[in-house]
């Protein structure tokens, strides 16, 4: 899924990051060279009886970036063109996404190379209980504890949890996230990560002053994330001009009611200017755009929630959106980011900006190895109370030291990161002379 800009592989584009955040952070060298490669990388065949009775061997990824801070934490992805280098980058952006969140955890994540469009029902519990199998050894609630991701689901990672039991003969509900409530998953889970986001954009509202229905937002991604976050805004009286999804984007100046076209979207698969009362759908007047328009439109909130590599630095200087809001993970290359920081757009960083969704993972987690289950209000309130402290903390950094939001996240995660390295002692301890 890394394509199109792919003049350097993308886990070395987000590593480059590094070095820029390096001068905002106390971090020692040594520490940061750490971070540069990940700890452990699996890759795996998967076999699987396919039900016309042949047999097809799939890919799968599992890289664990960094457990300083606790164990390795992220999601698996299914999608045709996953590949290690994304897998990499991906695992390193959770590193720093929890520590930006101030979760005890460190970064991880997995993918495995199909389109689950193409398989049944069937063979997707086959190919997912084949995936754990060879993984079982790599993962666990006290090393690394997938979630989902894009073209994952609920159901998908409580196949995991159960054959990862039963592989170990013991229910281990703490081993992944983002499982079916009556399987211990979260109340709040669903929608954790558009509701992250949605908390990130109310403290946008208060210090920039918006006024909800004077603000145009476009949002590329009509998926688990981009929904929530469009209901959650129209709910407060944003305007979403226009939305997308794999096959293209609608726009319509006057704003979308939102439920109809999640409703539309859930029903036939397809993404629909309609609105809708009752189960009844009626199409309404709007223009058709590529994902790329939607990119370049002129609104005053622009929100990435699909996929990486969109914002590049082939389009960057055609960007018009003041403030973005990076929902996807990756969604902007760091040529591209240079572009936009030249143009003076505000850009909240993905590391921050989605990081609701492995804030309520770790409530999940929690909750697992306690037996004690939330309310929902419980699970909003910390979520919001989470992610506001942290959209505060790296606001300061980049007000203080002048510089733009996504360095402030880095350097905020790598302080924290940071810190615990120096706790276990580093080249300054170890060379020190005892007085
Ligand atoms: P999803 O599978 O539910 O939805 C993905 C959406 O992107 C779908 O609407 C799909 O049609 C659309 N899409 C696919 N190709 C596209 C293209 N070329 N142009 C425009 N749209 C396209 O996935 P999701 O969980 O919503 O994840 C979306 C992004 O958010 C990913 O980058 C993911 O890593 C990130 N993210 C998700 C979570 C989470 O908890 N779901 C957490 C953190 C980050």
């Amino acid at each position: 899924m890394s394509a199109p800009d792919n003049s350097r592989d993308i886990f070395e584009d987000a590593v480059g990051r590094l070095d820029k955040a390096l001068r905002y952070a106390d971090i020692d060298p040594e520490a940061v060279e750490r971070l540069k490669h990940p700890k452990q990388v699996l890759e795996v065949s998967i076999p699987v009886r396919m039900d016309n009775g042949t047999l097809r061997i799939f890919t799968g990824y599992r890289v664990r970036h960094d457990d300083t801070r606790g164990p390795t934490k992220g999601g698996i992805r299914y999608h045709p063109q996953v590949t290690l280098p994304e897998v990499k980058a991906l695992a390193f952006w959770m590193t720093f996404k929890c520590a930006v969140a101030g979760l005890p955890y460190g970064g991880g994540k997995g993918g495995v190379v199909v389109n689950p469009k193409e398989l049944s029902r069937m063979e997707l519990e086959r190919l997912t209980r084949g995936f754990i199998e060879q993984i079982a050894d790599f993962i666990g609630p006290e090393t690394d504890v997938p979630a989902p991701d894009v073209y994952t689901n609920a159901m998908i990672m409580g196949w995991m949890m159960d054959e990862y039991s039963k592989i170990h003969r013991r229910r281990t509900p703490a081993v992944i996230t983002g499982k079916p409530i009556p399987l211990g998953g979260s109340l709040g889970r669903e929608d954790a990560t558009g509701r992250g986001a949605y908390y990130c954009i109310k403290e946008l509202e208060r210090l920039r002053g918006w006024t909800p229905h004077n603000t145009r937002v476009a949002i590329q991604g009509f998926g688990n994330a981009g929904q929530h976050l469009a209901l959650l805004l129209h709910q407060d009286g944003y305007r979403i001009v226009a939305v997308s999804d794999s096959g293209g984007a609608i726009y319509r100046e006057e704003g979308f009611d939102i439920p109809s076209l999640v409703f539309a979207k859930n029903e036939t698969r397809r993404l629909k200017a309609v609105y809708c009362e009752g189960s009844v759908c009626t199409a309404i007047e709007a223009q058709t755009l590529t994902n790329q328009e939607l990119l370049e439109l002129d609104v005053d909130l622009l929100v990435p929630a699909a996929l990486e590599n969109q914002i590049t630095r082939h389009n960057a200087d055609r960007i018009q959106a003041p403030v973005i809001v990076e929902v996807a993970n990756g969604p902007t290359t760091s040529d591209a980011d240079e572009i936009l920081s030249r143009s003076g757009k505000l850009v909240v960083p993905d590391i921050l900006a989605n990081s609701g969704g492995v804030t309520v993972s770790y409530f999940e987690w929690v909750q697992n190895r306690s037996g004690d289950y939330w309310s929902l209000e419980t699970v909003h309130e910390r979520l919001r109370r989470t992610m506001t402290a942290q959209f505060q903390a790296v606001w300061r950094i980049m007000e203080e030291q002048r510089i733009d939001m996504r360095t402030a996240a880095y350097a905020l995660a790598l302080r924290r990161i940071g810190e615990a390295i120096a706790s276990q002692g580093t080249v300054r301890f170890f060379t020190a002379r005892d007085s």
